[in-house]
This record gives C-alpha cells, sequence and structure tokens, in this order.
C-alpha cells in the first residue's frame, strides 16, 4: 500500500498530445548497446516500463551519416531500414503501459564522424572535441536548410516507429542545436550567430519543424543546457530566462541539465542527491509546459519536495532508473525497504565509454535482460533441492546467497567477521564513498526476508568442516588481499624493497593502520579509484602523500567513469604531489628511486613509507582445498565447489556482485552451447 505522502509523484502529466501516468521520467541514457544489440537493448527499456516509469526514452540516436558518434555505440535511425529496431523497443515499452521517447541527436563538432568519414559540421570552423586532428567546417545556410530537411525526415521516422514523444537536443556540449546557442562555440556574423535570439535560430525551427510533425500525435521534448559551467563564455544560467522569453512554449515539455555529461553525471564522491537544484529553481515559472530535470534523485522524499516546491513536475532518472528499473512500483506498493538505491559510482557509465553493453553495480541484471534472461525483481526457481553453503558475505557472497535464496533455495552464508559486506564496509569509510555501503544495505535488508536463507557470522569456515556439513554446493567468496611486493601492471615481479621499509598496502589502510612516516609515497599500479582515494586520505590526516603512477593520469581508469578531471584536482587541492608516466624501481634507507616510463631517467624521492596500490591474490584457499580434496565429497554430499567473485579473479564490486549473480543463476543450469545469446545481424548482398 502506497503511503498517501507519495500521492503526488503518481499524479498524471499531459505532455500535450500525451500522457504521463506518474511523474517518474527515465531521460535518454547511453547503454553501449543501441544499434548494435538492439533487442538487448529494446528488453532493458522494456523492463524499465514493467518498472513503472512512465516515460521511457532511448539513448541519443544518430539520424544521419552526417554525423555518426563512432565509437560510441548509440542508437541509429538513419533509413527505414533501422526502424525494425526502434519498432521492437516501443513495442517493449508499449506493452507496459509506459510512453515511448526518442532522443534524435546531431552530434556535430562533438564527434569526428569516425564511421562515416563524412567532415562534421557545426556553427564554426572549429576543432572537433576530444584530441581527433580533425576540424567541424562552419556550415553553409544551404547545409543548415539539410540539417532541418534530415531532422524532419527522422521525426517523420520516429512516428511511424510509434514513439509518443520526440526529443528536440540541445544538452550535454553533444548536439549542433547547443554549438549554435553558445557563444562558445558559434562565432559566426550571419542570422544565425551573434544575438541570443539569432543564436536560438535554429533551435526554434527545429523545434517549430518537429511541432509540425508531431501535431496532435506524439508530444515535442526539448533537452536543454541551462549552464554551460563556462562563465559568461557559454550559455549560463541567466542566458536561459531571456530564452525561454521566446521559446518557452515551443516544446510540450522541457527535460533540463547542466553543464557536459560529466558535470551532469558526476559521481557520489563529488556530488550529493538534487546538487542540480540550485540551477533548476525558477525555470518552471519561465514556461507553463512541464519540466524534468536529472539530480542523482534516489530517495522519494526529495522527489516530493522537488514537486511540492515548484522546482519539478517530472523526476528525471537515468542512474536511479538503471539500479532499480522498478523504482516506481515499490514506491507505489509501499515497499521502500525493497529499493535498490544507487550508490553513485558511475560503473554504468563504462559500458558507453567501453562500448560494451550497461553494466551496474547495484543492479547485476543491467544490459543481461535479454542475453541472459535475468531480470531485477524475478529469477528463475530453483533446479533442486540441494542445500548451498556459501562462503564470505562480501558484495559476491551476499549477492550469491540473496539471489539463490530468491531462486528457492536453502542457503547458508557464513562469514568469519560479524559484520556483512566484506570489502565494501571497509570502503566505504573512506572519504566521499558512503553511499556505497548501499551495496550490503539492500542486500542485508533482502536476506532478513528470507526464511531458506541462514546467517551464521563470526563462522570462519575450513575445508574439512565443509566436509562434514552435508551441502551439495559450495560458493567460496572469501575475497582477495592486496600485494605488499609491488607485482602489479607494471612490475611483474616483487620489486627490491628493503626491509626495513615501511609498506602497508590497501588492506591495512582498510583495517584502520597508518604509516608512522611522515614522507608517504603511494604507488598506484591500480588506476581506479583506491589509489587517489587513498591519497586523499593519508594528506587529509596531514601526511606529506607523493602519489606516483605509470599512467599519464591519476587514476586513469577513472576516465571511464567521468571523474578523471575531478579526481585530480581534489588531490591537487589536498597537497599530494603527483608524478605520473613513473614507475617505482626500489625503496631502500628513506628514499624511493622512479623512472620515467618514457626516458628510464631515475630520480630519488624522500620515502619514509610505501603504500602499495598494485594487484591482489584471490583468497581461494578453501577453494583451492576442496578442489584438491575432491575424492573425498562423494562422503558429503558435495557436488560442486567454485571460488566466486574476488575469490575467482579480483576485480570491481561491480564484478564481484555480477559473478555472485551469475553463479546463483547458473547453479542446476546446462550452460549449452555460448554462455549468453547474442544477436547476428543478416547479412547484405556481397555484389
Ligand atoms: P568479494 O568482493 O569477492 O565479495 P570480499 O573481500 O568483499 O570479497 O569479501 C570476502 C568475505 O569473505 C569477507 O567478509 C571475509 O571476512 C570473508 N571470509 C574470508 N574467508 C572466510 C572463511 N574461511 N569463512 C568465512 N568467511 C570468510
Ligand atoms: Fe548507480 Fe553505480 Fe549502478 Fe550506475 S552503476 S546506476 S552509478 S549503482
Amino acid at each position: 500500500m502506497r503511503d498517501p505522502r507519495y500521492d503526488v509523484l503518481f499524479e498524471p502529466v499531459a505532455l500535450g498530445p500525451v500522457t504521463a501516468r506518474n511523474r517518474f521520467f527515465q531521460v535518454p541514457h547511453c547503454n553501449g548497446m543501441g544499434h548494435r544489440d538492439p533487442t538487448a537493448h529494446a528488453v532493458m527499456r522494456g523492463v524499465k516500463a514493467e518498472g513503472g516509469w512512465a516515460v521511457v526514452c532511448t539513448e541519443e540516436v544518430e539520424f544521419h551519416p552526417d554525423s555518426d558518434f563512432s565509437g560510441f555505440i548509440e542508437g541509429r535511425l538513419w533509413d527505414d531500414d533501422d526502424l525494425p529496431a526502434h519498432e521492437r523497443l516501443v513495442e517493449q515499452v508499449h506493452a507496459h503501459g509506459a510512453l515511448a521517447g526518442i532522443e534524435l541527436a546531431h552530434n556535430g563538432m562533438a564527434s569526428a564522424n569516425l564511421y562515416g568519414r563524412i567532415p562534421p559540421q557545426g556553427p564554426s570552423h572549429l576543432p572537433v572535441s576530444g584530441y581527433e586532428p580533425i576540424q567541424a567546417r562552419q556550415m553553409s545556410l544551404a547545409d543548415i536548410a539539410e540539417l532541418r530537411r534530415q531532422h524532419r525526415t527522422a521525426v517523420r521516422r520516429s512516428l511511424r516507429a510509434g514513439y509518443d514523444l520526440v526529443y528536440v537536443y540541445a544538452a550535454h556540449g553533444l548536439t549542433t542545436l547547443q554549438h549554435f546557442l553558445s557563444p562558445h562555440t558559434n562565432h559566426r556574423g550571419d542570422e544565425y550567430g551573434g544575438s541570443l535570439e539569432n543564436r536560438a535560430r535554429l533551435l526554434r525551427e527545429i523545434l517549430e519543424d518537429t511541432r509540425e510533425e508531431c501535431e496532435g500525435t506524439a508530444a515535442v521534448a526539448c533537452r536543454i543546457v541551462v549552464d554551460e559551467l563556462q562563465g559568461a563564455d557559454g550559455i549560463e544560467r541567466s542566458t536561459i530566462d531571456e530564452l525561454f522569453g521566446f521559446l518557452g512554449e515551443l516544446p510540450d515539455v522541457w527535460d533540463v541539465m547542466v553543464g557536459y555529461w560529466p558535470d551532469d553525471s558526476p559521481t557520489s564522491r563529488f556530488a550529493h542527491e538534487a546538487w542540480t537544484e540550485e540551477y533548476f529553481r525558477g525555470i518552471k515559472q519561465l514556461t507553463s509546459k512541464p519540466v524534468v530535470g536529472v539530480g542523482w534523485l534516489t530517495s522519494p522524499d526529495t522527489m516530493v519536495r522537488l514537486v511540492r516546491d515548484g522546482v519539478l513536475d517530472l523526476i528525471g532518472a537515468a542512474r536511479p532508473s538503471i539500479a532499480d528499473p522498478f523504482l516506481p512500483r515499490k514506491i507505489d506498493e509501499g515497499r521502500l525497504e525493497d529499493i535498490r538505491e544507487c550508490i553513485g559510482c558511475n560503473v554504468c557509465v563504462t559500458g558507453d565509454w567501453t562500448t560494451t553493453p550497461i553494466r551496474c553495480t547495484q543492479n547485476p541484471s543491467m544490459g543481461e535482460e535479454w542475453r541472459r534472461g535475468w531480470h531485477p525483481e524475478r529469477f528463475r526457481p530453483k533446479g533442486s533441492d540441494a542445500r548451498v553453503l556459501v562462503v564470505g558475505a562480501g558484495p559476491a557472497g551476499l549477492e550469491a546467497a540473496m539471489a539463490l535464496g530468491k531462486r528457492g533455495y536453502e542457503v547458508v552464508l557464513a562469514e568469519a567477521t560479524r559484520e556483512l559486506g566484506g570489502r565494501v564496509v571497509r570502503e566505504a569509510r573512506l572519504p566521499g564513498l558512503a553511499p556505497w555501503i548501499r551495496v550490503v544495505d539492500y542486500r542485508r535488508s533482502q536476506l532478513a526476508r528470507l526464511p531458506n536463507v541462514e546467517q551464521a557470522l563470526e563462522s570462519e569456515v575450513t575445508a574439512d568442516e565443509i566436509l562434514g556439513y552435508g551441502f551439495q554446493h559450495v560458493a567460496v567468496a572469501t575475497g582477495a588481499r592486496w600485494r605488499a611486493d609491488g607485482v602489479g601492471r607494471w612490475h611483474t615481479s616483487p620489486l627490491p624493497i628493503a626491509e626495513a621499509t615501511e609498506v602497508l598496502t590497501p588492506d591495512d589502510l582498510l583495517a584502520g593502520r597508518r604509516p608512522v612516516g611522515e614522507r608517504v609515497l603511494l604507488f598506484d599500479d591500480d588506476h581506479y579509484y583506491l589509489g587517489g582515494v587513498l591519497a586523499e586520505l593519508l594528506a587529509g590526516e596531514g601526511k606529506a602523500v607523493t602519489l606516483v603512477t605509470p599512467a599519464v593520469r591519476v587514476s586513469e581508469w577513472t576516465v571511464n567513469t567521468m571523474e578523471q578531471s575531478r579526481i585530480h584536482r581534489r588531490l591537487a587541492d589536498a597537497g599530494v604531489a603527483i608524478e605520473t608516466a613513473h614507475a617505482l624501481l626500489s625503496v631502500e634507507g628513506g628514499s624511493a628511486w622512479i623512472a620515467c616510463v618514457y626516458t628510464k631517467r631515475e630520480r630519488e624521492l624522500p620515502c619514509d613509507a610505501l603504500v602499495a596500490v598494485t594487484a591482489r591474490l584471490p583468497q581461494d584457499a578453501v577453494a583451492e582445498e576442496l578442489l584438491a580434496r575432491r575424492g573425498e565429497w562423494g562422503d558429503g554430499g558435495v557436488l560442486s565447489v567454485r571460488a566466486v567473485g574476488d575469490a575467482l579473479a579480483p576485480g570491481t564490486i561491480a564484478t564481484a556482485v555480477w559473478d555472485g549473480r551469475r553463479y546463483a543463476e547458473e547453479l542446476d543450469t546446462v550452460v549449452d552451447g555460448l554462455p549468453f545469446r547474442r544477436e547476428v545481424v543478416r547479412l547484405a548482398s556481397a555484389s
């Protein structure tokens, strides 16, 4: 039963000719599947509709080869050949009573057109974004007319596919419409440049074209950047007040956002819930049309407040809908304790950056709905009456035990310590990572309501004991430990580190140990968040920290979570000395030797203590022993033993959760052929 406090979230909202059944609006978001994996994509969106979202949108959809966004895998609607993929998506979304929206995108100078090789276009002659050695050419009036024609054709095609809502996209720094609008990129002297009215001319024309095509059948949405965060050089919040004076009533719904994509989707390490509120306040008052916006909105109370305060009409969500596609339904049914709250880690974003299907730390079924048949809420029934022992209650063990429990197995979850959560509990205590504890919170609360899963805390189990317990299946999710010998990506054999050296690993720091020495050298050969976070921790505690990394950037891999520049800024602000493109060679007698990875030139740095963030070793001894004693399995009735999560192969929290789910899904299932389905496109004629 719904708490009346949330009734306001379930009021319908008219969007021009169509009506959203409630205020939950899944804004367009990338997913790394796009035109390559159309059915997987369609089914993923369908699951969101099933979960109660009123509007479910695509990611950005390229509508002409004049502007492709390769190598990112986005949506595509170039001609009628692309229609079936969109029809399928619409069908999936409609099947569950939601409206389907499409975000048409002309990326212009945001993309080098690597696939089609056609020179990119923009308002002015300027290099394309990124470092691709290609410039966009300044569009002529004929080019502008052609763009309008292409967009109009794409709108017609979108309507044929059955979409209820069509986007005009001028946001994220990603589209030509924004490039024209912004003084930062529009340096034209004709009627499309100069004054705001001129710079907005193309946006206005395309909005009018789209309206004309959609009239009476579909809603027109306009996604607009309300502050480019470039100061007076770009679009500022005050620009929007003026712009809405002449465009405010044109679309049926405004979708507002702040900055570029990395600004718009900050990790929880750098932003709090509803951080966009200060930018959105007052926008609704500029138009009679409904306004949707995002801001890492995960809590129903914040959502209600934003609606009641007149900040938003519709609650925009990408990440909260990824972590929990059933968020609206759970609020509606009064099941708040079942919400799988987004932790703000941006692992979902990495799918797009690595051009692989979307993934999520909290929701391991994300991206696997069609290809593996995983569902965020439903589990296939158990395949036997076997009893399962899960050893270790980190993210892998928790997920495995929960998913096995939901399948109906009798499960015992044995954990050596007195706490559930493993590495997550420890890492969530680090600066900025507190929301990560939600990985444990969700699973703890689910497990508490599964009578068939027994928890045995403070139970460090051995292979001997396990063989006597009478379980048929044993999942060993005992985690991994950081190495202290320097072995990692750069060095694959131990480093010469003098015995007297104070060496600490992340495990030591997470257990509360601290270096005695003042001058700490942190060697980060892991390249994700941990090295940077630990440097921040130690600098915050007053140590003189030097972070040395063989990569050219601090926390290199976090370019994929769009945090890298913020991390560098935070470390620099905290006084951490940064040595990029350098590898640690040796440590002895208060000094470390490092070498430039290009020139091999060596330098000496003072070093009272070394923190090595390099590689981990699986703590899989229990699994190894059980496997070595396979001959004794028959006596105890053991049928299978498998290491799971970090104990199998150390990785991220997301990979541990995912492997826990995989273990549970695959138990008593014969994997015949490929481990998952794929979609093979039909061959065209070779001649
Ligand atoms: P993962 O990320 O793979 O889930 P973690 O390191 O987070 O791994 O969690 C491993 C968990 O296993 C820890 O909570 C640890 O206390 C527990 N553990 C390790 N060895 C044993 C054991 N022999 N018996 C029970 N629990 C164990
Ligand atoms: Fe949220 Fe992280 Fe999942 Fe993305 S991957 S939806 S940020 S929990």
